[in-house]
C-alpha cells in the first residue's frame, strides 16, 4: 500500500476488492445502461443487493441513459459503503476519440458528486481498464494527475481518496505512475 497526504488528505493506492471497501462511497464503473453489467460492476451489484438496481432503474427512468464521463449517486445497500458512485468510463478506440478527457471527467465528476454529498472517503476502481480496454498506463496516469489536482484545489474536503486495484499488475502499474506523479522521480 502507499499513502500521501495531500494538502490535508490521504490519497492511498492499495490492491483488493472494492466491495469490501469501509468507505463512505465506492465509484462504480458502470455502462450507460445503469442497469448492471460485468466486471467490478457485477460485483457491486452482487454484494450490494437488490436496493442498488432499484435506485438505478429510477434513475434510468427520470434520465435515461448516462453518457460517459458523468455519474450518478445511489444508496450501498449492503455494502459497508453508505453510497455507490455510479460513472461510466470511455470504451477505448485508440485515443482518437477524447478517451483521455472524458476519462478525466469522470473522475472529476465522482469527486464532485461526493464532495456535494458531504462524502469524506471515498474509493476508486480502475475505471475503463477492463472490458472498455483502455490502457492502463495511460488511465493510471489520468485517475492520479486528476485526483491529486482535485485534493490540491479542494484543501481537506477529503479525509482519503483511494485507488482499489484488483491485481498486482495494475497495483504496480499505478504506483509507477504516481511516483513519476507525484515524487517526478
Ligand atoms: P470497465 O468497463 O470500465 O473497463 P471493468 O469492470 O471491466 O470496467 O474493469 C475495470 C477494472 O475493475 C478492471 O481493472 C478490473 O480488474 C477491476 N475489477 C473487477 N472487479 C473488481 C473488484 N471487485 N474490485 C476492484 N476492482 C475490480
Amino acid at each position: 500500500m502507499v499513502k500521501i497526504e495531500i494538502e490535508g488528505s490521504q490519497l492511498i493506492l492499495d490492491t483488493g476488492d472494492i466491495t469490501q471497501e469501509r468507505v463512505e462511497a465506492i465509484v462504480n464503473a458502470a455502462n450507460s445502461s445503469l442497469m448492471g453489467g460485468g466486471g467490478v460492476d457485477g460485483a457491486i451489484h452482487r454484494a450490494g443487493g437488490p436496493d442498488i438496481l432499484e435506485e438505478c432503474k429510477e434513475i434510468r427512468k427520470k434520465k435515461g441513459k448516462l453518457p460517459p464521463g458523468q455519474a450518478v449517486i445511489t444508496t450501498g445497500g449492503k455494502l459497508k459503503a453508505r453510497y455507490v458512485i455510479h460513472t461510466v468510463g470511455p470504451v477505448w478506440h485508440g485515443g482518437q476519440k477524447n478517451e483521455g478527457e472524458v476519462l478525466k471527467q469522470a473522475y472529476r465528476n465522482c469527486l464532485d458528486l461526493a464532495r456535494k454529498n458531504g462524502i469524506r472517503s471515498i474509493a476508486f476502481p480502475s475505471i475503463s481498464t477492463g472490458a472498455y480496454r483502455f490502457p492502463v498506463d495511460r488511465a493510471a496516469g489520468i485517475a492520479i494527475d486528476t485526483i491529486y489536482t482535485y485534493l490540491s484545489k479542494y484543501k481537506g474536503v477529503f479525509e482519503k481518496v483511494k485507488m482499489v486495484l484488483y491485481t498486482e499488475a495494475d497495483y504496480n502499474i499505478y504506483v509507477s505512475k504516481y511516483n513519476k506523479i507525484i515524487h517526478k522521480s
